[in-house]
């Protein structure tokens, strides 16, 4: 079985990720926020999807959900904590499940803290993310907490660092300015700065990512490193005594930037 990615530009500046399988022309949707990229896309390509996987429950990641579940009589898999739209599998976390036509093992991972409930799918060296991490940024927290986030954020960071992670969001050339402002001196964000402006001059994604890349210009995956807790203790003016301090006080300056 050969698994082709495809995103699908959707709202502002949300991404839909469409795994497909060619040999059964069938494809799973993550976060249908809208119907229409999904609904031409599949006429087009002549695909069948065979599934909804989502991964929190805000509107531009469910709003497709109700036409999309009307038109293919689909199954939706969501966090078992948040209010999904025609929800038909709750899962939890460290939940297991396979779905038809794909030979594919889910596993449901805790990314709490963008939203209490959000959770990510990892299969097959392929992670969905949703909102949780961003190329060089993170979620902001809603009702989750930043101790929760944090901790998400770590969890990512222990997965195999060649791991594929699909997103959910185009944010990375403004995550990159901030990036910056935290480490002016890191040479791995201009790096990452030129190759993302070159891909959107393109009009081209630039996802996926990987945490091998990302734990080099990602201040929300450094928090441990001297540079940014030492730019955050001044930005903050708070004694930053470890990686979760950092954290709590770089997202309140991400969130004022
Ligand atoms: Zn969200």
């Amino acid at each position: 079985m050969t698994i082709r990615l495809k995103s699908l530009p959707s709202l502002s500046d949300n991404y839909i990720w469409l795994l497909i399988n060619d040999e059964n022309s069938t494809t799973i949707i993550i976060d249908p926020g809208s119907s229409e990229p999904c609904e031409s896309f599949f006429a087009q390509e002549r695909i069948k999807p065979v599934a909804i996987l989502v991964t929190h429950r805000h509107w531009d990641h469910v709003n497709g959900i109700e036409k999309l579940v009307r038109d293919y009589c689909l199954p939706v898999y969501g966090p078992s904590t948040e209010t999904i739209p025609c929800l038909t599998t709750a899962l939890n976390t460290n939940d297991r499940f396979t779905l038809p036509g794909f030979d594919l093992d889910f596993e449901v991972i805790d990314l709490s803290g963008h939203t209490a409930g959000h959770i990510g799918y990892l299969t097959d060296g392929m992670f969905f993310c949703g909102d949780t991490l961003f190329s060089a940024g993170c979620g902001r927290l809603f009702d989750g907490t930043a101790t929760q986030l944090h901790a998400s954020l770590q969890r990512i960071k222990k997965l195999p660092r060649n791991l594929t992670i699909y997103c959910t969001h185009e944010y990375t050339l403004d995550n990159l300015h901030f990036a910056h402002a935290v480490e002016p001196d890191n040479e791995a964000i201009q790096v990452r700065l030129n190759k993302a402006k070159a891909l959107r001059e393109k009009n081209q994604p630039t996802l996926p990512f990987t945490i091998d890349q990302e734990i080099r210009y990602n201040p929300f995956l450094r928090t441990d490193e001297e540079s940014v807790m030492k730019a955050v203790a001044q930005h903050s003016g708070q004694e930053i005594e470890n990686s979760e301090d950092c954290f709590r006080y770089l997202r309140l300056w991400k969130d004022g930037f």
